[in-house]
Order: structure tokens, then sequence, then C-alpha cells
């Protein structure tokens, strides 16, 4: 059964523009999928519809077998990484990553396993107590990520989540979100613009241009034919 299925799905804002226009798709299982095209094509605009943060103005999105169009964000298996990191500012690091387990009434051991764990994978143990404004950019992404990771979710959602880093750091974070995603062994979905990213990253690479599908493609197909 697929991850994920997109049907003929639209997406309207204020019945003008047409922001996604009869998106098709459908994610398997462990597939790491990169939606990629110019700025305003409707890349984030067809995340946040899988996250549940933007209504579908029509057709169909299934999530394991189930309709998925009315079922809110926090019922929704996935777990989204922005790319303002959206942080809460008045809370540690620690808090931060502990937040939605706090609100599942997880016990305080349990949620200390739990993010000692994922701030050993990200590299982040020694920064656990500070707030969000004493952090580089690099270490805000990986609080991010940590905060999505606790969720265990069934998919990864992440929107532009290197594009607020420079160069040098850019390229030290995707090799780390592909370690990650070799390891969780899950599904991703990934936007940018950035195409060293979507060849690198993605296993299908969904090329978008003003809301339509242009191709689907691996990233070798993408290569050889660009
Ligand atoms: P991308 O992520 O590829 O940059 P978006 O999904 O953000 O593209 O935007 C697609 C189109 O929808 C753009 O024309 C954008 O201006 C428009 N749009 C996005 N969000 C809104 C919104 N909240 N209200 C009105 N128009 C929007
Ligand atoms: P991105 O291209 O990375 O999605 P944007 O700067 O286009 O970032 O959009 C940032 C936020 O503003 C998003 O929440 C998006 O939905 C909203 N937005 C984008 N375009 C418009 C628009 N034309 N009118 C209202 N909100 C918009």
């Amino acid at each position: 059964m697929a991850a994920i299925e997109l049907k003929h799905v639209f997406k309207k804002y204020d019945d003008k523009v047409t922001a996604v226009n009869d998106f098709n798709l459908t994610i398997e299982d462990k597939e790491f999928v990169v939606f990629v095209g110019p700025s305003g094509c409707g890349k984030s605009t067809t995340l946040r519809m899988i996250a549940g943060l933007e209504e579908i103005s029509s057709g169909e999105l299934w999530m394991d077998g189930q309709i998925m169009n009315q079922v809110k964000p926090n019922k929704r298996n996935v777990a989204m990484v922005f790319q303002n990191y959206a942080l809460y500012p008045h809370m540690t690091v620690f808090e931060n990553i502990a937040y939605s387990m706090k609100l599942k009434h997880i016990t305080k051991k349990e949620m200390q396993k739990k993010v000692s764990e994922v701030a050993k994978i990200l590299d982040i143990e020694t920064i656990l107590d500070r707030k969000p404004k004493e952090l580089s950019g690099g270490q805000k992404q990986r609080v991010a990520i940590g905060r999505a990771m606790v969720r265990n979710p069934r998919v990864f959602l992440m929107d532009e989540p290197l594009s607020n880093l420079d160069a040098k750091l850019r390229n030290k974070m995707r090799a780390e979100i592909h370690h990650l995603y070799q390891m969780l062994k899950t599904t991703f979905i990934y936007v940018t613009h950035d195409q060293t990213e979507a060849m690198t990253l993605g296993t299908k690479i969904v090329v978008m241009k003003d809301g339509i599908v242009q191709q689907v493609a691996s990233a070798k197909e993408l290569y050889r034919n660009p």
C-alpha cells in the first residue's frame, strides 16, 4: 500500500490563484521524494496540504489507505521541519524537543531518554539548556529536526530546511539529512529549489512548474535528460 497518494489535487487561494493544478502522485514507503521547481510553483502549498496546514480545494489525499482530507494536522502521522525553524522562543532546546511528548503525557524519564537519544544523533547534547536565540542557524535546524524525530512520524515533511544556512553548513547538513534517512528508513518529502539537494537526496524527484507536475523521475534519469 502506498504511504501517500495525491489524486487530482487542486489548491486555489481566495478562488483566484491556482497554486496547485491537478497534482497526482503516489509515494511508496521509504521513498525520499523531492519537490523541486522555481519559487511560487506550488511546492510549499502541496507539502502544507499533506501536513494538513492548508485545506485541499478539491481532490483526494490518502495516507496508508485512508482518506485524509478532513483529518486534523495533529492526527496525521507526519512531522514537519520548516525553513525558518519555527522553534518556541521562550523554551529551551530540551523543552522544544520534548514538547510533543509533554502534550502526550509521556513520563519525564521516558522524555529524557528520548531527547538524549536524538540529541546524540544530532550532536546537540551540549546545548539542551539554551534558548533558540542563543543558537546558530545550523543548531536551530538540528533542534527542529530533533523535534520532528521524537514524534516517530511515518513521514517527514521538510520545507526548504537548509535555505537559511550558508553554503558550507548547507553541504554538511545535507549529508546529515541523507544519513538520517538511511538510519531511520522512513518516508521523506522534501521541498527545495536547489538542484544539488534534489539530486543527492532524492530517490524520486518531482519537478513542478506553475502548480503543475512537469516530470517525475529518479535523480539518474533527470541527470541524463535534464
Ligand atoms: P513554492 O513553495 O513553490 O515557492 P508556494 O506553494 O509557496 O510555492 O506558492 C504557490 C502560489 O500560491 C504562489 O503564487 C503564491 O504566491 C501563492 N500562495 C501561497 N500561499 C498563499 C496564501 N496563503 N494566500 C494566497 N496565495 C498564496
Ligand atoms: P516559500 O516559497 O518558501 O513557501 P514564501 O515566502 O513564498 O515561502 O511564503 C511564506 C508564507 O507566506 C507561506 O506560509 C505562504 O503560504 C504565505 N504566502 C506566500 N505567498 C502568499 C501570498 N501571495 N499571499 C498570502 N500569503 C502568501
